[in-house]
């Protein structure tokens, strides 16, 4: 019986991991076979406090895991394929094993959505993001692009203003689905243009991106637009397709936990992006995993107080 199983190995994940694991709690972190979440596909972090110079995504995890490794959280690369929720103890199972825990800890995240594009994956780190504060202040100065209509798309073209030499929003159809306050800032500022009913059909470049293939969606026109950058504000899926039915989750499919870092059922907790729409920062993840961790301890203690107390 484990005392605590932590599913997922991003921000939270880890930081859940450090504070479980110096409380003494032997975390099991099952860290998916890729592990270390969204950071890994990105480049350099420069808003990660703490690195005055910045740091590689991938470094920054690797520090994390080694951190969590130092306190005695035991990491295991496999990939969780369902779990059963119905009862104590909480079951947790792989392809190969069956693990039986007190509390489990979901800090699985979100995937941000990807167009699948051709040039979309060689290019991304080298102009193709999907994350503006993490990436824009690279564009200083440049033709910068987001694709997305919602209130995602306006957040970030607003953000790249900062940065950019101009941000031209492409949307797929005439009109915008983000919220009106968000359109209108949008839609007025200065720096912004938009250009409708347009998909993006490819990234062009080879070793950085120089511009975007485009495709009229109403005559069907093909064309070349320059560019230096892509962001893709298209949305972003919560990674809780191994909970369902187990487990309370809103219609995005984002778990719910009204109170807290609990959820729905007891002795499971959440942290990261799997529960947060809002804002999707490492360090935000990192925060609400260190409070699912303390939140697992108080959990466990007052219920091995109370079994104490029914066994005196
Ligand atoms: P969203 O509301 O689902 O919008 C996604 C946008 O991407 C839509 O305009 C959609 O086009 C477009 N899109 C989806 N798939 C596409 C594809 N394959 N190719 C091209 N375009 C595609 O997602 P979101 O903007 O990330 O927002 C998610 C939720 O968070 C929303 O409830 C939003 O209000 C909230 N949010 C709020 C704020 C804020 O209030 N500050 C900030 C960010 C997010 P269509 O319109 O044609 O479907």
């Amino acid at each position: 019986m484990e005392r605590v199983i932590i599913i997922g190995s991003g921000p939270a994940g880890l930081t859940a991991a450090v504070y479980a694991a110096r409380a003494n709690l032997s975390p099991l972190v099952l860290a998916g076979g890729m592990y270390g979440g969204q950071l890994m596909l990105t480049t350099e972090v420069e808003n990660y406090p703490g690195f005055p110079d910045g740091i590689m995504g991938p470094d920054l995890m690797i520090k994390f895991r080694e951190q969590a490794e130092h306190f005695g959280a035991r990491i295991e690369n496999v990939d969780v394929t369902d779990v059963d929720f119905g009862g104590q103890p909480l079951i947790v199972r792989t392809a190969e094993q069956e693990y039986h825990a007190e509390t489990v800890i979901i800090a699985t995240g979100a995937s941000a959505r990807w167009l699948d594009i051709p040039g979309e994956e060689l290019l991304r780190g080298r102009g193709v993001s999907t994350c503006a504060t993490c990436d824009g202040a690279f564009f200083r100065d440049k033709r910068i692009v987001v694709v997305g209509g919602g209130d995602s798309a306006m957040e970030e073209a607003l953000f790249l203003t900062r940065f950019g030499s101009k941000v031209t929003v492409i949307h797929r159809r005439d009109s915008l689905r983000a919220s009106k306050i968000m359109a209108e800032r949008a839609l007025s500022h200065e720096k912004i243009d938009f250009i409708w009913n347009t998909g993006v059909e490819a990234v062009l470049g080879t070793t950085q991106m120089t511009g975007l293939r485009l495709k009229n969606l109403v005559d069907g026109t093909i064309s070349e637009f320059d560019a230096d950058a892509l962001f893709i504000a298209i949305g972003h899926i919560p990674n809780t397709a191994i909970f369902a039915g187990q487990i309370d989750l809103d219609a995005a499919g984002y778990i719910l936990s009204p109170n807290g870092t609990n959820t729905n059922v007891e002795g499971v907790f959440v942290g990261g992006d799997v529960n947060d729409l809002r804002y999707k920062q490492a360090i935000t993840a990192a925060g609400s995993g260190c409070k699912a961790a303390m939140d697992a301890e108080k959990y466990l203690e007052a219920h091995e107080f109370a079994m104490r107390e029914t066994v005196l």
